[in-house]
């Protein structure tokens, strides 16, 4: 099939105007270019007026529409897959939570089967571990009791029992034994500095010792002082390390998301970290790992005011980041391009490109999503 007349975001997130041929029996990108030949039998969709953008890419996703990844059965997934389409999310990770392992085990096994059997709707493209290893110091709103030391032979443990779908695995590396973790967990999939009371010192040995990813940057770890520089100073300082950014509005000050975005550049990636509230009423109660959640205005908090995750999306925090002032190819890139690169699957998703999946988004100038291919 071909839409035709459109202005495209290009390989290079540049507006290009040009024709998008797809390949429907591989749902990959076939052809690009100004006036590509189609016949009588092809289907044709005139997407004059209308831009086409690649579909979003959701690295760190806990759950929406009353299911969490951490329910531990297919049908929480597919709920999820299913709702996240609608909201142009094309590929995501489910991501499990602060847990025991067999709840763990059991969500992974769960995500191994809709990534084996795709469910309609959104693709699993992998699974990202948030917890058990983190510290308990910071562990905002993940619960401690089931909080672990750095235990690399259970991760391994369920690494295997996911196939391998692990794609990121979080580490508080100031811990005994972080650093270890973080060398051997990094020869499997991305691992991520998150909830961890590391100073900038400890947050640089964690660098050299294989985390390449940090968990929503600014959110339960030390900032940044000019004199203590925490892990948010060592983050901006490591070219080696992307920066996972919740664009909510509640999590990080527009300001401090302006300023992140220019010192990031391509590695600041969007992420929603939603909780099964999103996409569902206000003003109820939800359980996030055991413990109770109250979402009002925008805003998941526990009894005790710590913010709960988000109820938030990536196409709506695209929309924030350009009323924050970002450019708009840039808010994209960061939401489709950098998260699939930052887990390793930038060669088959995260932009349009011929050779690529077909994941595109037809959107409007306000971009508001008018179709979604995938
Ligand atoms: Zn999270």
């Amino acid at each position: 099939m071909f839409l035709i007349n459109a202005i495209y975001l290009d390989e290079f997130f540049r507006f290009a105007k040009g024709d998008i041929e797809i390949d429907e029996s591989t749902n990959t990108i076939k052809g690009l270019g100004e006036k590509l030949v189609y016949s009588a039998e092809d289907m044709v969709v005139d997407c004059s007026g209308y831009r086409i953008i690649p579909g979003f890419v959701d690295v760190h996703i806990h759950g929406c529409v009353g299911y969490d990844t951490c329910d531990g059965n297919r049908e929480a997934i597919e709920k999820m897959a299913e709702f996240l389409i609608t909201k142009g999310v094309t590929s995501f990770c489910p991501t499990t939570m602060t847990a025991p392992a067999e709840i763990l085990a059991a969500s992974l096994t769960a995500a191994k089967s809709c990534a084996e059997n795709p469910p309609a709707g959104a693709r699993v493209i992998g699974v990202n571990m948030e917890g058990p290893f983190i510290s308990e110091a910071r562990k905002g709103a993940q619960k401690a009791d089931f909080i672990r030391k750095p235990d690399f032979a259970l991760f391994k443990e369920l690494y295997d029992i996911s196939g391998g779908l692990v794609r990121l695995v979080d580490i508080a590396p100031e811990q005994d034994g972080g650093l270890e973790f973080a060398r051997l967990a990094s020869e499997y999939c991305a691992v991520s500095v998150a909830h961890t009371s590391a100073d900038y010192d400890a947050a640089k040995a964690g660098f050299d010792a294989g985390i390449n990813h940090a968990t929503h940057l600014f959110n339960a770890m030390s900032g940044l002082f000019h004199r203590e520089p925490g892990v948010v100073g060592a983050v901006f300082d490591d070219d080696r390390v992307y920066a996972e950014l919740i664009c909510d509005g509640h999590h990080i000050h527009p300001a401090v998301l302006r300023t992140a975005f220019r010192v990031l550049g391509d590695r600041a990636l969007v992420i929603s970290d939603s909780m099964r509230a999103n996409g569902l009423p206000e003003g109820e109660e939800y359980d996030l790992g055991g413990q109770m959640v109250t979402v009002k205005n925008g805003k998941a908090t526990l009894p005790d005011g710590t913010l709960a995750g988000s109820v938030s999306n990536l196409h709506d925090e695209v929309k924030n980041l350009v009323n924050f002032g970002i450019p708009t190819e840039k808010a994209i890139k960061a939401a489709t391009l950098i998260p699939a690169r930052s887990i390793g699957m930038d060669a088959e998703i995260g932009s349009i490109e011929v050779g690529k999946r077909a994941d595109v988004l037809v959107v409007d100038n306000a971009l508001d999503i008018k179709a979604v291919y995938h």
